[in-house]
C-alpha cells in the first residue's frame, strides 16, 4: 500500500510505500529534499509533520524524543503511516550542480599521526570551482566505490585540499592513499552536501570537531578570515592526545586574522605534559558555555560527538534552527 506525501514549500507531491523512507521516496520521484548522512544522525533532513503520522525501525540518534513529540521527524529514517503532510526545515541553497573529474594528485604529505593532506587539481573543464565551504567531495576507489571527504580549504582556482585519516585498513584512506604519489589521477565528485555557513544567523558561532572533522571548519573559517563583519568565533578542537592536533599551530595563528576568535583543544587521553583542556569536547564547550540559546553551532566528526552534542546542546537551550552538523560516518558495507 502507498501513502501520498504532501510538500509544502516547496510545493510537490510523492508517494511512498509501506516501510520506505520519506527520503527515498522523495528521491524515487525526482525531489531533493536536504540530507546528508542518511543514517539519521545529523539531522539535516530533519521535516516538520503537519498531518498524518510517521514511525522508525529504529529510532534515529539525531532526533530527540521532544523533537518527536513537537510533530519532527528526520526523512532519511522515517516511514509514512498515513498520508502525510509535511515541511521540510532546510531549503537548499543553490550552488553549483556536482561534477564528475578525473583530477591529478599534486601533493600527498602526513600532517600528523595518522592524517595525511591530499591537494588535487582538477582538470581545466572544471573552471573557477565552486562551493560552499563544508561541503564535501566524493572520491572514487577503482571498482567505483565512492569515498566521501570534506573540502578542507575554500574554493580557489582548481586545487583542493583534502584532510584523510587513516583507517585501519580502511580500502580508501589506508590502501589507496597509502600508494598515491604526486602525477596519479584520481575520479572525483564534487561539490556535495549540504553543511555549509549560515551567513543569514549571525549570532556567535560555536564550532564543535574531533579529528579531520576539522577539514570543513577550516574552510568555513578560511572563507570568513579578515572580513570586518564576522561575529566571534570559538572553535574547540577534540582529539585523543597531542600528536592528534595536526594542525595545532596553524589553528592558533588564525587568532590573528578574526577580531574576536578562541581556539579550545581538548584531548581525551592527553600526556601528562598536556596543560589544556581535559576529557571530551562537547563537555568542554558545556562547561564554558552553560546559555547556548544565542549561538549557530557547527558540529563536524564522529557520529557519538555530533550525536551527544546534539541532544545535549538542545537541552541547555540551544536552537534546533541553529545547528548544523557534518557526522562522519564510516562508508564501507
Ligand atoms: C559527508 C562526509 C564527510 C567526510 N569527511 C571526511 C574528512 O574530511 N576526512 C576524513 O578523514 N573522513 C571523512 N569522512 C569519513 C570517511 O568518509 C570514512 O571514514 C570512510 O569510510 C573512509 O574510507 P576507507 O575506504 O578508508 O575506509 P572503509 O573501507 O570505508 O572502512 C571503514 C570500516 O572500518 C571500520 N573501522 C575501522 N576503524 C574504525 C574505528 N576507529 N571506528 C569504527 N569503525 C572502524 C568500520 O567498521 C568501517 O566499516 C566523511 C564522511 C562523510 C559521510
Amino acid at each position: 500500500m502507498a501513502y501520498r506525501i504532501q510538500m509544502l514549500e516547496p510545493a510537490a507531491a510523492f508517494d511512498a510505500e509501506e516501510g520506505e523512507t520519506l527520503l527515498d521516496a522523495a528521491e524515487r520521484a525526482g525531489i531533493r529534499l536536504p540530507h546528508d548522512c542518511r543514517f539519521g544522525t545529523c539531522g539535516t533532513c530533519r521535516v516538520r509533520i503537519a498531518t498524518g503520522r510517521v514511525a522508525y525501525e529504529d529510532f534515529p540518534p539525531g532526533l530527540s524524543p521532544e523533537e518527536d513529540a513537537a510533530g519532527f521527524a528526520l526523512a532519511c529514517q522515517a516511514h509514512a503511516l498515513a498520508d502525510v503532510t509535511l515541511q521540510p526545515e532546510r531549503l537548499l541553497a543553490p550552488c553549483s550542480p556536482p561534477q564528475r573529474y578525473r583530477a591529478t594528485v599534486q601533493a600527498v604529505q602526513a600532517l600528523g599521526e595518522g592524517v595525511t593532506h591530499l591537494r588535487l587539481d582538477l582538470p581545466p573543464e572544471a573552471g573557477e570551482l565552486v562551493y560552499r565551504p563544508g561541503q564535501y567531495g566524493n572520491l572514487f576507489l577503482e571498482d567505483g566505490s565512492p569515498r566521501s571527504f570534506s573540502m578542507a580549504s575554500r574554493p580557489d582556482g582548481r586545487g583542493v585540499d583534502f584532510h584523510l585519516r587513516r583507517i585501519p585498513e580502511g580500502r580508501f584512506t589506508h590502501h589507496r592513499v597509502g600508494g598515491l604519489r604526486a602525477g596519479d589521477t584520481l575520479e572525483v565528485e564534487l561539490p556535495l552536501g549540504t553543511f555549509c555557513h549560515h551567513p543569514e544567523d549571525y549570532r556567535p558561532l560555536l564550532l564543535l570537531a574531533t579529528g579531520t572533522g576539522l577539514a570543513p571548519l577550516k574552510s568555513i573559517l578560511e572563507s570568513l578570515m579578515d572580513s570586518d563583519d564576522c561575529p566571534p568565533v570559538a572553535l574547540y578542537w577534540g582529539a585523543r592526545d597531542e600528536r592528534d592536533l595536526y594542525l595545532h599551530q596553524e589553528v592558533a595563528g588564525w587568532a590573528d586574522r578574526f577580531d574576536d576568535f578562541r581556539y579550545v583543544p581538548v584531548l581525551s587521553r592527553a600526556g601528562e605534559g598536556w596543560q589544556g583542556r581535559r576529557g571530551y569536547v562537547q563537555q568542554a564547550a558545556i562547561e564554558d558555555f552553560p546559555d547556548l540559546s544565542e549561538h549557530a553551532i557547527y558540529l563536524c566528526g564522529s557520529p557519538a560527538m555530533v550525536e551527544q552534542s546534539r541532544r545535549e546542546f538542545l537541552a541547555r537551550g540551544a536552537s534546533i534552527d541553529h545547528v548544523y552538523a557534518d557526522s562522519f560516518t564510516f562508508q564501507a558495507s
